[in-house]
This record gives C-alpha cells, structure tokens and sequence, in this order.
C-alpha cells in the first residue's frame, strides 16, 4: 500500500515540477518571439487555451479574465443620449421586472406630472438591492423595452451594505456601453427595432392609401 501511496505521490510532485519549469520555458519563449505573455489579451487567450504550458492562471486584479458575452451579473439599466446631448431612460416604470423578479429585490416610483398628476412613462427612482439579486436575468428577459439588462461588471465589492442598495442613477448607463458589452444582442435587438418601425410605417402608409381612396 505504501509503495503505492508513493508511486501517486512521485507522480504528482512530477506534474508540479514540469508546470513549474514550463512556465520559465514558454517566458522565454514568448521573450524571444518578441511577445509579452502577461498582461496581454494574447497572452490571457493562451493561458486559458489548451495551448497553455506552465502557468495558467491569470494575475488577478492586474489581469482579469474576459467574460463571454451571455455571461450576467447584477442588473442595470439603459438610457439613450440624443443629439442636444439629453439622457432619456428607456424604462417607461411599467412594473413588470419588479413583478417577475423571483427575490423581490426592484422597487420603482413611477414619475406623476407635477401639474396634472398624471403618470409619465418614466420612473423616478429605481432601486436594485444587488445584495439580495440572485443574477437569474429575468428582469432584462421580460422587460418590454429592453431598459434593463445584465451588467458584465463583477467587482462590486464595498466595506458598507448599505452601498449594495443601488439607486438610479447607479443603475443607469448609456446604450453604447450595452453595445459593448453585449454587440450581438445589441444588433439583433436593434434590427428587430427597425423591421418592427418599419412594419408600422407600411402598415399607416397602407391605412392612408385606403381611406383617401375615393
Ligand atoms: S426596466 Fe423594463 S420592465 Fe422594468 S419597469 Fe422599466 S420598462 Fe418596465
Ligand atoms: S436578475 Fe433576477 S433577482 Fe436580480 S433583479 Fe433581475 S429578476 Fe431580480
């Protein structure tokens, strides 16, 4: 029993020595291709490739891992910026992600005109408790207006709870950092816009044709 307690050990001992000089190996032969291998995007693609010899582990906080792009944190939501440089939420404060969110962390308050009361399709404040989101998604999958969405940022962390509580204005970031977080379901979604505007300005186009008909 012994002598094979210690085969298994002399083994593994032998795949920590050989990861242990690949590492300094492939240094030098990045150094000598002309190519840095750390803090490079190059670099971490060869670390987490099955390429990778010696160390495979990246030099977090200094390196961080690229996150795919499905890949989902804590919620936030977007705004658009028009030409005179104006931020318009895309969220009209309809409710639903705070109706379907499974922990009950999102509360809203609608904005009222002032003057006459009435709602406007916006919300006033926005609340997220990130501490109690369970990062499931199904805010931004039922959200009609795609005005809430899936942040990629992980690093939340902060010495005080209450800083976990986002507000609006946490929450809200501009539509082009969604584009570059999320390119394909940006392009999808925003397609999907155009054949939609489309289809409407066919069908009033149609609608205008039949009732000026003589
Ligand atoms: S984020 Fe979307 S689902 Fe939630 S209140 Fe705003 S528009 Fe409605
Ligand atoms: S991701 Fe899930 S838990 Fe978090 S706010 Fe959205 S619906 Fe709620």
């Amino acid at each position: 029993m012994d002598g094979m307690y210690g085969k298994g050990l002399l083994k593994g001992l032998a795949v920590t020595f050989k990861h242990f000089w690949m590492t300094y190996i492939e240094d030098i032969r990045w150094l000598m291709r002309g190519k840095r291998r750390y803090y490079t995007t190059e670099g971490i693609a060869n670390r987490r490739s099955s390429e990778a010899a010696g160390i495979f582990t990246v030099q977090y906080p200094d390196e961080k891992m690229p996150v795919p792009e499905e890949f989902r944190y804590v919620p936030f939501l977007i705004y658009e910026v028009d030409e005179n440089g104006e931020k318009h939420d895309r969220c009209t404060s309809c409710g639903i992600c705070a109706k379907v969110c499974p922990p009950q962390c999102i509360w809203i308050v609608r904005t009222n005109d002032p003057k006459t009361g009435r709602p406007i399709p916006e919300p006033e404040q926005f609340y997220i408790d990130v501490d109690v989101c369970m990062n499931c998604g199904l805010c931004a999958e039922y959200c009609p207006f795609d005005a809430i969405k899936m942040d990629h940022d992980y690093e939340l962390s902060v010495y005080d709870r209450q800083y976990n509580l986002y507000d609006k204005e946490k929450l809200s970031k501009p539509v082009s950092y969604y584009a570059s977080i999320r390119p394909a379901n940006y392009d999808r979604e925003e397609k999907a816009r155009k054949e939609a505007e489309a289809a409407k300005a066919a069908a009033r186009a149609a609608s205008s044709t039949t009732t000026t008909a003589p």
